[in-house]
């Protein structure tokens, strides 16, 4: 059978980390051959080490250089994978996602726990599903970690060591492992609505702000003083804001100012929904955008691509009612969660 076509690009992270003086330090893809070396037993790859960092200090820059070089050097492959630190995996795949509208190929992030050089490491399982599902057929962004994959904008994580460290949040799994092989549910999969595209543009004067019991309200005039033309407000339960107080004040006049204010909740689970209580309502009335089920991640790097797309609130207001490749849940009923 012929061997499937795999482009392997590197970033850095856990995965292909050594210790050093001061700890866990990332390395190119030398250290990853042992285990590529049994890999291509199975597929046909290609290594491109593009950065090597620890993900804490990976930035919007980067996301741009990891989207532009799947988009570039995606042809003649039949998927990506792409090897990232944990920390902030779920932020790229969310931001690489919005970055390639329509994409044409599976494009898997993954990474591990443990190095690959332990030999304990979860790296290996982890390696093998992502290229599993990047020599699948099925186009999208996704993210592959504990025998599971999930689309890379509804992946959070979770846990800071356990090795189920992802979860698929309010959205079943793409695909699994089982005993029968890669096991894809095709009805999470993105539909494209189009030819594939670069669209890498992002503006990164966009602020998460996690609401806390008595927050001064004068924090808005500081983040509009600053520039900032994004909000995400991570809210209580269903959406709930201090409104007592003068709370309201400070977000009335980011929304006047121009500023887009996404509300979504600090909670993990479920959608948040302004319309069941009062002091939702009220934000509502005000102008803000509801960030329904989404995950911080893929509202703040949703918010950062469409204020990097030029569109005025208007329009950021309208994109936000639409799923772009299922963060959004648009038929909460069918779910099945
Ligand atoms: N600090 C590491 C990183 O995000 C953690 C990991 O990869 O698991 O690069």
């Amino acid at each position: 059978m012929d061997k499937k076509n795999i482009l392997l690009l590197t970033t850095g992270g856990t995965i292909a980390s050594k210790p050093g003086g001061q700890g866990l330090e990332p390395q190119r893809s030398d250290v990853m051959e042992r285990e590529l070396e049994q890999l291509r037993t199975y597929y046909r790859i290609t290594v491109r080490d593009l950065i090597c960092l620890d993900s804490s200090n990976i930035t919007p820059e980067e996301w741009q250089l990891i989207a532009r070089h799947i988009y570039e050097d995606r042809v003649g492959f039949d998927g990506v994978v792409v090897s990232h630190g944990t920390d902030t995996m779920a932020y790229t795949a969310s931001a690489v996602t919005f970055m390639l509208p329509n994409i044409d190929i599976p494009v898997v992030f993954t990474g591990s726990q443990l190095p690959l050089a332990d030999m304990l490491s979860d790296g290996p399982e982890n390696l093998r599903t992502a290229f599993a599902m990047a020599a699948s057929g099925h186009p999208g962004v996704f993210l592959a970690f504990d025998r599971k994959v999930m689309l890379g904008c509804r992946a959070v994580k979770i846990r800071a060591s356990g090795f189920s460290a992802f979860e698929s949040v309010n959205a079943r799994y793409a695909a699994q492992v089982t005993n029968r092989g890669l096991a894809v549910d095709t009805s999470v999969l993105p539909v494209p609505g189009g030819p594939p595209r670069l669209a890498d543009a992002l503006s990164q004067n966009v602020f998460l702000l996690k609401l806390t019991p008595g927050l001064n309200p004068a924090v808005f005039d500081v983040l509009a003083a600053m520039g900032y033309k994004g909000i995400v407000i991570e809210a209580f339960g269903l959406g709930g804001v201090n409104v007592l107080h003068k709370g309201l004040r400070g977000i009335r006049r980011a929304v006047e100012d121009g500023i887009s204010v996404v509300v979504t909740t600090q909670c993990l689970y479920d959608s948040s929904d302004l319309r069941v209580y009062q002091v939702g309502n009220q934000l509502l009335d005000l102008g803000v955008i509801q960030g329904r089920d989404m995950t911080t991640e893929a509202a703040m790097t949703k918010l950062m691509w469409a204020l990097g797309q030029n569109m005025n609130p208007e329009q950021v207001k309208d994109l936000f009612e639409k799923s772009l490749a299922g963060e959004i849940t648009e038929n909460p009923d069918e779910t099945g969660k």
